[in-house]
């Protein structure tokens, strides 16, 4: 569905990645580690085009990323769900209205409120849907912006650190809920540091375990 051939990007002429190919196909379950800095927030921004290539191809769903305007763009996203590092909420909405906002924007607002309290009491926070982003904690906030990503049942889930804040316990809740997606057909992309999880999952679904060193991604070996 997402498809990288042989691309490069960097910043201010410092190569990140070169030669860089991966495929997310229905069903894929990828893992994403690395040393900080290595790029691998770059590599998500690049599988949903919120940066262009500066060699090679994306495809989104069989369309080469760089053919498309705004608009195509905006449309392909809808079809991925992605959970940013800093969350990015409007922060004058509530939390249950964030987490809704990718239904309302995209017409589906009738589909919201089951799907809505389902999410929200997977990621335990039905007595904090209404308050506002600023009055949750880092942790809950994580959990919110999983929530939203994945409330339009996108094809694609993208992502960066989600468990970062969370303790052990819900890290596996919001992994079960990415997992039951993944047997669902979507493709999930989790760009982590918590090798931990990693481990946790490893034998329950056929994931992958890539890791972005030296400009290289490689299968990461046994001494996970
Ligand atoms: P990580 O993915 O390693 O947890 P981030 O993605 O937040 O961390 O950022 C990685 C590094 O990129 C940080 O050192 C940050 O300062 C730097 N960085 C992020 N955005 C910019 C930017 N717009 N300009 C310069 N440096 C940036
Ligand atoms: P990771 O997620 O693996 O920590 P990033 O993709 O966030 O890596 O960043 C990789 C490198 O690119 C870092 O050295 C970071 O400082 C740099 N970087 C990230 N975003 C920007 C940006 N917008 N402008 C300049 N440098 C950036």
């Amino acid at each position: 569905m997402i498809e990288l051939n042989n691309v490069a990007y960097g910043y201010n002429g410092n190569t990140l990645f070169s030669q860089l190919s991966l495929a997310l196909d229905p069903g894929s379950f990828h893992f994403l580690t690395g040393p900080s800095g290595a790029g691998k927030t770059t590599l998500l921004r690049l599988c949903y085009a919120d940066l262009r290539a500066q060699s090679g191809q994306v495809s989104l769903f069989g369309q080469d990323a760089a053919t498309l305007n705004r608009d195509a763009v905006a449309i392909a996203r809808r079809r991925i769900g992605v959970v940013h590092q800093d969350c990015q909420f409007l922060d004058h909405l509530s939390i249950a209205e964030n987490i809704a906002l990718p239904l309302t924007v995209s017409n589906r607002g009738d589909e919201t409120m089951d799907n809505l309290k389902e999410l929200l009491s997977w990621v335990g926070l039905e007595h904090q849907a209404n308050q506002l982003p600023a009055e949750l904690s880092g942790g809950e906030r994580q959990r919110a912006a999983l929530a939203r990503a994945v409330i339009t049942s996108p094809d694609v889930i993208i992502a960066d650190e989600p468990t970062g804040n969370v303790d052990w316990e819900m890290s596996q809740r919001l992994l079960m809920l990415l997992v039951e997606l993944n047997r669902m057909g979507k493709a999930v992309l989790i760009a982590t540091h918590d090798l931990h999880m990693i481990r946790s999952l490893k034998s329950d679904v056929s994931a992958r375990v890539l890791r972005l060193k030296d400009q290289q991604l490689v299968q990461a070996g046994a001494d996970l």
